[in-house]
């Protein structure tokens, strides 16, 4: 049972007998620790990553966390970072170094292709977009200096699915290492690194922490790659995330379940009532019987959380815009995965530059459903679309 949800929501990593057996656990806001003798001092140095010397390295607040979230991934460790961003970076700049090759899926995480694109060619270390439903194309790609398959799947506007297991095993049979975004999903719905995936990353701004109040982002791998990347990556660049911010991400941990289970029951009835609305063209979503990759999404998630995006059967962007406008109980932001509906209108994009998505057109808007009655959801919708 070490591995049941409950169980490590409630008590895997709590040293409730170091703090008067207090139920919830104190935030150890401090920088340094101290230490009654040298060779106590000298052993916590030699571990740096699990003693307690400096909050850059570990904090028992951030750690509690850190344990948690892995075990919910089902792997040895994670570290946390100041955001999903930081946690993406760095897992990248971990694998792939001065003339290495990464391949990336096509349309990842914005701030994803940023990194491989203007950041790293600095570097020297060279990228390819593809199409990851693809598996020739991703194996027509790979070079001798290949050394990371970069997946994120399904992604957050198109909600694009990678076979997971043939794509760890076609990465195996080159000696690449695999890692894969798995913010959509949460790790209650998808497990990537029991699908082999080597190193599984969330932005945890979203469904983990789940109340829009913190930023943050983790890795979850091995204990070999966590601690490697511990000391090559972590305690270098520093983008820790503090003691304040494990304390929300481990109330958010608590009722992580029971979010994602009423967020995609309320998701899945209105999707039900909005089909067949003539104000609309398509509208994508996973579980969605009519998506195109829905058998390989059943096959790989146990659920699908509350983000879809409708493409609006609407004559220009002025309409959807109206549209989008007169809608009351979503609210327009960016980001997702907290207690509140929000929609994202593509539109807001068009002619920024550099701002641009030319494979999303402006009749697209992502919307994600939060707590709220999906009745009062469902009724605001429909009353905007007349
Ligand atoms: C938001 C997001 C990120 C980045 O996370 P931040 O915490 O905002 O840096 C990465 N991947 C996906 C899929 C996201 O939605």
């Amino acid at each position: 049972m070490k591995d049941h949800i409950s169980y490590i929501l409630n008590d895997l990593g709590e040293g409730r007998s170091n703090y008067y057996n207090a139920m919830s656990p104190p935030i150890i806001q401090t920088s340094n620790f101290v230490f009654p003798t040298v060779d106590t001092f000298r052993e916590a140095i030699m571990d740096e990553l699990n003693a307690h010397i400096y909050t850059k390295g570990n904090n028992p607040t951030v750690e509690m966390a850190r344990k948690k979230i892995a075990a919910l991934e089902g792997t040895d460790d994670a570290l946390l970072f100041a955001s999903g961003t930081a946690a993406i970076s760095m897992t990248i700049m971990h694998c792939a170094g001065q003339g290495d090759h990464v391949i990336c899926v096509r349309h990842p995480y914005a701030w994803t292709a940023t990194v491989l694109s203007k950041y790293l060619v600095r570097f020297g270390v060279e990228y390819d977009f593809v199409d990851g439903s693809d598996l020739e194309a991703i194996e027509a790609l790979i070079k001798p200096n290949t050394k990371l398959l970069f997946l994120e799947s399904p992604n957050t506007f198109t909600y694009d699915i990678q076979d997971i297991e043939a794509c760890v095993a076609l990465a195996k049979q080159y000696n690449l290492i695999t890692a894969m975004d798995n913010s959509y999903a949460s790790p209650i719905f998808q497990q990537p690194a029991k699908m082999g995936v080597d190193i599984v990353i969330h932005s945890v701004t979203k469904y983990i922490n789940g109340h829009s109040d913190v930023v943050a982002g983790v890795v979850c791998s091995s204990q070999k790659i966590i601690n490697k990347m511990f000391v090559d990556e972590f305690m270098i660049l520093g983008g820790i995330l503090p003691p304040q911010e494990a304390a929300l991400i481990l109330r958010g941990l608590r009722t992580l379940p029971i979010r994602m289970e009423r967020i995609q029951k309320s998701t899945e009835y209105i999707l039900a009532k909005l089909k067949g609305h003539p104000k609309i063209k398509r509208v994508y979503y996973p579980f969605d019987p009519d998506f195109p990759q829905y058998d390989l999404a059943r096959k790989q998630m146990s659920g699908c959380g509350g983000l879809f995006t409708i493409e609006f059967d609407l004559p220009d962007k002025a309409s959807v815009i109206a549209l989008v406008n007169s809608i009351k109980r979503w609210k327009i932001a960016v980001s997702w995965g907290g207690h509140e509906a929000l929609m994202f209108p593509i539109a807001a994009l068009h002619d920024i530059p550099g701002r641009d998505n030319p494979h999303i057109p402006w009749s697209f808007v992502r919307f994600y459903v939060g707590l709220e009655e999906p009745e009062y959801l469902l009724a605001d919708l429909l009353e905007a679309m007349g």
